[in-house]
């Protein structure tokens, strides 16, 4: 069917938005009505769902043990710790009401939804070891206060990320190790105090740098070795400028800090985070993606709208997408999902493998 644009206004906001010929045709193939609410109400309904990063003590509802939690101690519903909410001793089915088609559904739904116990914690549980303090994580070990991150190891006060190794202090890292203090790294190892950097290895205090090695200070270079503050060394005046440095001091660490901000700010900034292996994309911290719009962080996307959060590849066909699962097509409306993904509408919390919910 041919679609033409539609300008509407947010049933919530009361602000104007417009639903594109593309949109429509996504709602069509997964049979849901357009929206009626714009895409920031939208967004803003998803994310009051979760919290993973603001955490609080309660004790568990079955054991009274104290447990780290999403949910505050004055909200008043069931919360299991982890142990007890993933174990056997409770059957969800114990909970089962049956449905009354005479009755609105959603009001239904939020009667069985407050009565059913909640997690503390929305990990991945069974797949962790060691990472009692972490939260919104799976298939990882030995990690502390980790948020948002899978397939991690040793990962300390960081979120966001995947497959990190080793990491400390950072945030928005994918498949990189031994890196501290750290934003928006891919494919890099030993890279300290730097931003926007992809395949660098042994980099400090360095701004949207590409395939670089041993280089301190440097901003917007590509497949560059030996340079401080963009100027090259030889590999000999280098390391002999390395120990005048001094990065083994604190007083060291800070003056350089001090003075690679200065001397980021001289050069240009793109004017959104990603990569150049992007094509046709809008919106920030976007990495080897094409066709998709208003996207924020979120790798691998194809045809995509209004994402958000996306650390697994590939993703595609998909519209207000907040979260998680692997080979993600067709999702609509989640925060969080499954790991093996197939097609949802509507989640909150659905997890492990998901097909068709
Ligand atoms: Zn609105
Ligand atoms: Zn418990």
């Amino acid at each position: 069917m041919e679609y033409e644009f539609k300008n509407v206004v947010c049933q919530n906001c009361k602000g104007k938005f417009t639903i594109e010929p593309e949109d429509f045709n996504f709602y069509e193939k997964i049979k849901v009505p357009p929206p009626t609410w714009c895409p920031t109400c939208r967004l803003i309904r998803r994310i009051a769902c979760t919290n993973s990063w603001s955490l609080f003590y309660r004790n568990c509802d079955k054991c009274d043990k104290r447990t780290l939690s999403m949910y505050p101690p004055s909200q008043k519903i069931t919360v299991f710790c982890q142990p007890c909410w993933w174990g056997d001793s409770w059957d969800g089915t114990e909970y089962a009401m049956d449905y009354d088609p005479n009755k609105p559904f959603l009001a239904q739904w939020k009667e069985l939804s407050e009565k059913t116990p909640y997690t503390a914690l929305e990990t991945g549980y069974l797949t962790l070891k060691n990472c009692e303090y972490c939260n919104s994580i799976g298939y990882s070990k030995n990690c502390m206060l980790a948020i948002w991150a899978d397939y991690c190891e040793n990962v300390y006060f960081s979120s966001i990320m995947n497959e990190g190794k080793d990491i400390a202090d950072s945030l928005l890292i994918f498949s990189s190790e031994l890196c501290y203090e750290s934003i928006w790294l891919h494919k890099s190892y030993r890279v300290f105090y730097s931003q926007e950097c992809t395949a660098c290895t042994a980099v400090w205090f360095s701004r949207n740098c590409y395939g670089c090695m041993n280089c301190v200070g440097c901003v917007n270079l590509r497949g560059s070795s030996y340079k401080i503050f963009n100027e090259q060394y030889s590999k000999e005046g280098y390391l002999k400028k390395l120990k005048e440095l001094k990065f083994d001091t604190r007083s060291g660490i800070d003056k350089l800090k001090k003075e690679s901000e200065i001397f980021w700010k001289k050069f240009p900034y793109r004017f959104y985070c990603g990569d150049s292996f992007n094509l046709n994309v809008t919106g920030e911290y976007i990495h080897k993606s094409k066709n998709s719009k208003e996207m924020y962080i979120c790798g691998g996307a194809e045809n995509c709208k209004w994402c958000q959060f996306i650390t697994f590849k590939p993703v595609k066909d998909c519209m207000d997408y907040s979260g998680w699962g692997n080979n993600a097509e067709l999702v609509y409306e989640s925060f969080t999902a499954g790991l093996n993904i197939s097609n949802s509408k509507f989640s909150g919390f659905c997890w492990s493998d998901v097909i068709n919910t």
